[in-house]
């Protein structure tokens, strides 16, 4: 491709609004642009990585017997209904209705479409297991559309679903996915992990996500210092490996503790740790009030307490039902004759005694609570976040944290969607089975500027040769000079025939100038013809990722141009 005929808007000046780097780089390497919030155009340089992204990934999945669809993006609001997702979804659904007053919605994901696909099809036993999946448009009505492509309200998914006879053959097809999408990350030459996840809204047995590494992302997981564990917050227990304290407790007793409505107050006041003391919250589950006691020295994970009660919905508390339910003003809340329908303590207050609680009654606090004397306990759950230096939950070893930017989600889906949505299959005994399921995305527009965030410098991107818009820039460096000229069309030529994805910027423009965009844009291998290497008979060439420069003799380029590009690949950990 010549840049003199293509279509490359690059810009100097960051664009505003960008908070993060891809952003910022994706707009100024001319590769998108923003229609509206969270709607973008992708540019011909950005479709050209999105695409080479989504052929790996279809290569991987073709590999491991997948077969390519197309569904509709417009889905009719009865399948919705079937499932009770048309309810659930909230406000990330679009909803339109069209001309004959009927409801329809744009999809944010196909479980429904695909269930109804498979249930009209498929009705015995030797039609299954299938696998269907699809690159398509999804559309969420995101609240806070951010970050460009890495939170949009439109944007490209790979998303995939399994079929199975029963949960060993969902199983098999679960870590066959496992693998292939293993494999399409490293073929992307990215930094990632697998962890195991949170199932969220579209439910299901168990879940991994795959995490490209990076400062910006905005999930934190826990990684084990020794073993494989790695997790989710949502999903990294917290263990205690404690023996059971032994310590007895006095009756209770009320203290006063005047305006102290923070854990710090109330333990600096009653020279306490804040460990000794319960914080006591208050939540609507489903309409029902909930309190929630945990340590005061830990934070409450609301995903791990939703999941305890098997909640479709869970709020805080407002300040006017935290003084109805405890009968007392905010921070003065106690578990001791509190008068809601679930009090959950978490694991970690198993073990001992003599908690500091609030007292339910305007500036007190109780001394001395036991909680299994004085609550009326449900039980005990894990409920916090996970910290650092907390053991790991499979080896005990300590647990780091690093931050990841979920590019990929797998999903056992077991019968969620077939029982409401009667797609049953005959067994060979011709009995009725329901389908169990799996399902599994990949956020293609993301995973690209997930590979920014992890692969940039001051002066633009780096790509990975696997999906760089282009795997070589071609850069003559005075087009006036007639012999550069040639010279480099020839070895556009020759690095054509070899099948080399090259840009030729055969513009008129300064060295400096053509240098700065193919550093912006981060095209991996850079090809320098100028004057000088011509008269000592070598040809320039820059490793884009070490800014390694070296020089090829042009009476061997061809050969030595191939064993240099092995070696840049070779950097990236990728094969040529
Ligand atoms: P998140 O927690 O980031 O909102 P999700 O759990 O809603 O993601 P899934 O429903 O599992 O995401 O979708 C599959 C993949 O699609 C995600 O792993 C992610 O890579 C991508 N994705 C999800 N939402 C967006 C979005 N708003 N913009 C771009 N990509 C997205
Ligand atoms: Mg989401």
């Amino acid at each position: 491709m010549r840049l003199s005929n293509y279509y490359l808007p690059t810009l100097k000046e960051n664009p505003a609004e960008a908070e993060v780097v891809s952003h910022r780089l994706l707009v100024r390497a001319g590769m998108i642009r923003k229609l509206t919030s969270g709607i973008y155009t992708y540019l011909p340089l950005g479709l050209k990585s999105i695409n080479k992204t989504a052929d790996i990934i279809k290569q991987e999945l073709n590999r491991a017997g997948c077969l390519e669809v197309l569904m509709p993006m417009v889905q009719p609001a009865d399948l919705w209904q079937e499932t009770g997702r048309w309810e659930e979804y909230g406000k990330e659904l679009l909803r339109l209705r069209d001309r004959h007053a009927r409801d329809s919605c744009l999809g944010p994901t196909h479980e429904e479409v695909i269930t109804d696909l498979i249930r009209r099809d498929v009705h015995s036993y030797r039609q299954l297991p299938v696998n269907l999946y699809q690159v398509q448009t999804k559309f969420r009505d995101e609240i806070r559309p951010r970050f460009g492509l890495m939170r949009c309200r439109e944007f490209i998914m790979k998303d995939a679903y399994s079929f199975d006879r029963d949960e060993a053959g969902a199983e098999r097809t679960y870590m066959q996915m496992f693998e292939a999408y293993t494999r399409i990350f490293q073929r992307l030459g990215l930094d990632f992990r697998s962890v195991q996840a949170d199932s969220g809204t579209i439910g299901g047995s168990f879940s991994h996500e795959f995490m490209v590494l990076a400062e910006t992302g905005e999930d934190t997981i826990a990684v084990c210092s020794k073993c494989t564990f790695a997790a989710n917050l949502e999903k990294a227990k917290v263990t205690d490996a404690r023996p059971k304290c032994r310590e007895t407790c006095a009756e209770s007793e009320p203290v006063k503790t005047p305006d102290m409505h923070t854990v710090q107050k109330v333990a600096d006041f009653l020279q306490a740790h804040p460990r000794k003391i319960i914080k006591t919250m208050l939540y609507e589950a489903d309409g029902k009030a909930v309190a929630a006691l945990v340590p005061g020295d830990r934070e409450l994970n609301e995903v791990k307490l939703k999941n305890y009660l098997n909640a479709v919905e869970l709020k805080l508390a407002s300040p006017e039902q935290v003084v109805a339910w405890s009968r007392a003003k905010v921070g003065f809340a106690g578990p001791k004759d509190l008068e809601v329908q679930t009090i959950v303590a978490d694991t970690l207050l198993s073990k001992e005694t003599d908690w500091i609680t609030g007292a339910n009654q305007d500036e007190y606090h109780l001394r001395h609570v036991d909680l299994k004397r004085d609550v009326r306990l449900a039980g005990y759950a894990d409920l916090v976040n996970i910290r650092e230096t907390d053991p790991c939950p499979d080896c005990a070893a300590a647990v780091s944290f690093y931050k990841g930017i979920e590019v990929g989600h797998i999903f056992k889906l077991g019968a969620k969607y077939s029982r409401s949505m009667q797609a049953t299959f005959l067994d060979e005994k011709g009995e009725e089975k329901e389908i169990i399921m799996g399902c599994y995305g990949i956020g293609v527009g993301r995973l690209v500027a997930a590979a920014i965030e992890q692969n940039h410098d001051e002066n633009g991107i780096i790509f990975p040769p696997s999906i760089a818009p282009f795997e070589t820039a071609l850069i003559a460096l005075n087009v006036q000079d007639q012999e550069v000229l040639a010279k480099a069309e020839e070895f556009y030529a020759l690095l054509e025939s070899m099948g080399i994805d090259v840009l030729f910027d055969d513009r008129d423009e300064r060295p400096g100038f053509k240098f700065k965009d193919a550093d912006l844009a981060g095209y991996p291998m850079q090809v320098i013809v100028g004057g000088k290497g011509l008269g000592k008979g070598v040809i320039e060439v820059k490793d884009r990722r070490t800014g390694d420069r070296s020089e090829l003799p042009m009476n061997d380029f061809a050969a030595s141009f191939q064993n240099w590009r092995h070696q840049v690949w070779q950097g990236w950990g990728l094969e040529d």
